[in-house]
């Protein structure tokens, strides 16, 4: 039996478990460095196969964790773990958010080391309840009330785990070292500098990430020539003023809101830069105590992109000027955090070349797209951008799949059967590659 066949054969044998694990993951949803029972899940099922497992400390670089939960949040979501079946033990281990995975697998013989990376985050969304909303009919819609996985990345990290089989299976006639990254925190694009920041890339030759649907919106679609990761950062900026009554006193205040107020006017005008696209928006704007009190606090939401992190950062460069000036303008001191970050970058096209020629010999896609413009920002590109800095080479794919409504929609659902199109598709191109 050829290797491919092999694969295949494999593929079919895991994918009832990969469904299984799919739907358990989806009525169990975990936001951004809360994702203790899906990294708890996902550990004891890479240790049961074999692989060398790092988690907690060891895969988190904890300086560069960004938009970390209050201590009280991750407590109540720990608590929650263990209630939903995660080992005590390994949560304790992931203290202060420190969630996310890597099981690593070396073959006998030498040859290259091939990362494979998956995101395992949920959304801030309530999952609709309704009886044609496919996981509601079939009883693994979420219980977690006012989290869902609406992004597909609860199929993302079954998708890996049956990748994880398949190369456990096919471990004697390997060569070269397999790293399989679960990422918490992708949306918000909270986690990956952390993960990058820990090294844990520094000695890959060839990174893979993918992603269900997007534009390959209808199972048997897939794409791999993808260029334009905007970069971008997600800053949060929080103006103290000094209360007052606004009647009788209000010199003796300062105006948190109009501090805000004309930090968001002054950041929408921000010059456009010649060299590409940027974008800013400030999407949240909260302050005040009541109407008759000159305002002591307002905070706002800021996010920035760029078409190249050099874009990316005039733009955050800007935005710094503007709040400390707004800030000296109304005396109320401003406390800025950076709440998430990810490169630009684009698919190495030597890789690029090689999936798409994988994809066509392999005969589980119809539809095969020549080229998909991101457009958008995800954090694989801080992955991406490491690998390629050390001369490797990395390529990100989108795995077609029917959509029963747009990405982070109450109704998202993907198709089940696309799970066994990605499985086979990464797990050969790592085979091949690892030996490449
Ligand atoms: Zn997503």
């Amino acid at each position: 039996m050829s290797l491919k066949e092999k694969i295949n054969t494999l593929a079919e044998k895991v994918n009832e478990k990969a469904v299984a694990n799919r739907r358990d993951f989806h009525k169990h949803p975990e936001v951004a460095w809360t994702e203790f029972r899906t990294t708890a899940k996902i550990i004891e099922q890479l240790q049961g196969l074999g692989f060398e497992v790092f988690y907690g400390d060891d895969v988190i670089a904890e300086n560069a964790m960004m938009g970390v939960p209050a201590e009280a949040v991750l407590a109540k979501h720990m608590a929650r773990a263990i209630e939903q079946g995660a080992n005590p033990d390994l949560v304790k281990k992931m203290a202060g958010g420190k969630t996310g995975v890597m099981g690593v697998l070396k073959f006998k013989n030498p040859g290259k080391t091939v990362a494979l990376r998956f995101d395992i985050d949920a959304l801030n969304i309530g999952e609709s309840e309704d009886v044609s909303h496919f996981p509601t009919s079939n009883h693994f819609v979420s219980i977690n009330k006012g989290v869902m996985h609406a992004c597909g990345h609860d199929a993302h990290t079954a998708t890996g785990l049956a990748v994880a089989e398949i190369l456990a299976d096919l471990k004697d006639e390997l060569s070269g070292a397999v790293k399989l990254i679960f990422q918490p925190g992708e949306e918000g694009v909270k986690g990956a500098k952390a993960m990058v920041a820990r090294g844990i890339v520094d000695d890959v030759q060839y990174l893979l990430g993918f992603h269900f649907g997007f534009k390959a919106n209808q199972t048997g679609m897939f794409a791999c020539n993808i260029t334009d990761f905007l970069a971008t950062s997600k800053i949060d900026a929080t103006f103290t003023g000094k209360p007052a009554h606004a009647g009788a006193f209000p010199e003796e205040g300062r105006h948190a809101i109009l501090a805000a107020a004309s930090a968001t006017l002054n950041l929408h005008a921000i010059s456009r830069h010649g060299s590409g696209a940027s974008r800013i928006n400030v999407g949240v704007f909260n302050g005040g105590t009541a109407r008759n009190i000159i305002p002591d606090n307002a905070t706002i939401q800021i996010e920035t992109r760029g078409a190249t992190t050099a874009i990316n950062n005039y733009m955050v460069e800007n935005t710094m000027r503007i709040l400390k000036t707004s800030s000296d303008m109304y005396e109320t001191p401003v406390a800025i955090k950076e709440v998430g970050g990810a490169s630009a970058g684009e698919n190495s096209h030597e890789l690029t070349e090689f999936l798409g020629e994988l994809a066509k010999d392999s005969g589980l896609f119809n539809n095969i797209l020549d080229h998909v413009n991101f457009g958008a920002s995800e954090d694989f590109s801080c992955f991406m951008e490491r690998v390629q800095e050390n001369g490797g080479q990395a390529a990100y794919m989108m795995v077609g799949t029917n959509l029963a409504a747009q990405h982070h929609d109450h109704k998202f659902d993907i198709d089940e059967k696309a799970l066994m199109n990605a499985t086979k598709i990464i797990t050969t191109a790592a085979v091949k590659l690892l030996s490449k």
